[in-house]
């Protein structure tokens, strides 16, 4: 086991594994391509060390360049990409072949077809060393994959986290068993947002509030935001497959968490047992569900008073506000007894000094 910043990894791909998929690689483009004279482009700063290797392993004519993007990850769903070194002069007319270190969703590929989409190559192939099938969207077709990798998050031979782990020979993945995955529970206005503040930065934890997600689509109009949006006006809840394949996608852009704070998310069975079913794919689990516990007449006020602030029209009239907690009563109640039966929930006071009901969800997190 190695430790990098924060985060413990464990050995998963040996040297020889990753050298003998390098050689097949360039064994497999070599049949395809050793009678002409293919560019070969990595994508910085992740596979140096893969095309170092792929090179010394390919024995024909070929040329050698390299592009870099950057990605901010957003709340969006394609994060915003950002060319860093562009793509070489002169490869008109020219079979070019990128070289990527890994594809996992296909969000960095996409900004890499485009950045070539404007050239006028003879030939435009993909090659990756190691390819996250489970989790690809399938926009291209990868035209020679290495290793196929199960979505952990790894790092070493050219790949980092937090820019540590590159210089490693080996590939390391990371060690889920430090993770703990919280779900808080309760009404609208119970204090789950407030709490799940507090909770993140004590526990090094990312907070997922899909309330919040909803509210940033419908913000910046997306599509996402307009199919959401005559819900929420009405305090309804979203149609679960759109607000489980939300939250699978966010979890997904932070593979290399700690763990999670789920704020607003299950709110149905449908919903737990789809999150049940998507931490198992990854090797997670809910470690506890904590209820916020309040009197309706209290969350009410609250919400008035938050409406009058934060602007949500969904917080400001007091017919919307009943619609949700009758929302909630139906669909979301019953997943007391869906985490109970798996002895996995708790419940505390919502009321009292922010503080306080911070320390009452401490007590329950540290004694898990
Ligand atoms: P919140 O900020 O958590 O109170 O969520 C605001 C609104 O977003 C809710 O009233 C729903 O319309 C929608 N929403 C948030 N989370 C979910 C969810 N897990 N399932 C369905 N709808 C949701």
């Amino acid at each position: 086991m190695i430790k990098l910043h924060d985060k413990y990894f464990k050995p998963f791909l040996s040297q020889t594994v990753i050298q003998s998929a390098v050689e097949n690689l360039a064994k497999k483009i070599a049949d395809d391509h050793k009678g002409e004279t293919p560019i070969f482009i990595g994508v910085l700063n992740g596979s140096f060390m893969f095309v170092a290797d792929f090179l010394k392993a390919y024995d024909y004519p070929c040329e050698v360049s390299f592009v870099k993007l950057s990605s901010y990850q957003g709340l969006t769903s394609t994060g915003i990409v950002e060319t860093l070194l562009d793509v070489p002069e002169n490869i008109e007319g020219r079979t070019v072949i990128i070289l990527e270190d890994i594809i996992d969703t296909g969000r960095t590929l996409k900004e890499l077809v485009h950045l070539f989409s404007k050239t006028n190559v003879k030939e435009f192939k993909i090659a990756t060393l190691f390819f996250k099938s489970e989790i690809y969207n399938g926009e291209y077709s990868i035209d020679y994959a290495g290793i196929n990798i199960p979505d952990k998050f790894i790092v070493g031979y050219g790949l980092d986290y937090n820019e540590l782990g590159r210089n490693l020979k080996e590939v390391y993945q990371l060690n889920q068993k430090h993770m703990i995955n919280l779900v808080l529970f309760g009404k609208p206005g119970a204090g789950k947002g407030t709490q799940a503040e507090f909770l993140k930065e004590k526990y090094n934890l990312k907070h997922i509030s899909t309330g919040d997600l909803f509210r940033y689509n419908m913000k910046n109009d997306t599509e996402l935001g307009q199919l959401a949006k005559s819900y929420i006006e009405k305090g309804d809840l979203v149609p679960d497959e759109v607000t489980i394949k939300m939250l699978e996608d966010d979890v997904d852009k932070n593979p290399d968490a700690s763990g999670f704070i789920f704020d607003g998310f299950p709110r149905t069975t449908a919903q737990a047992k789809a999150l049940d079913v998507f931490l198992a794919s990854k090797e997670m689990k809910i470690d506890a569900t904590i209820a916020l516990e309040a009197d309706d007449e209290i969350l009410i006020q609250r919400l008035l008073e938050r409406g009058k602030v934060s602007g949500r029209s969904d917080d400001q009239d007091e017919d919307k506000i009943r619609n949700r907690f009758e929302e909630y009563n139906l669909k979301t109640a019953p997943l007391k007894e869906f985490y109970e039966a798996q002895a996995k929930f708790h419940s505390v006071s919502g009321i009292g000094a922010i503080d306080e009901i911070t320390m009452r969800l401490s007590k329950v997190i540290e004694e898990l």
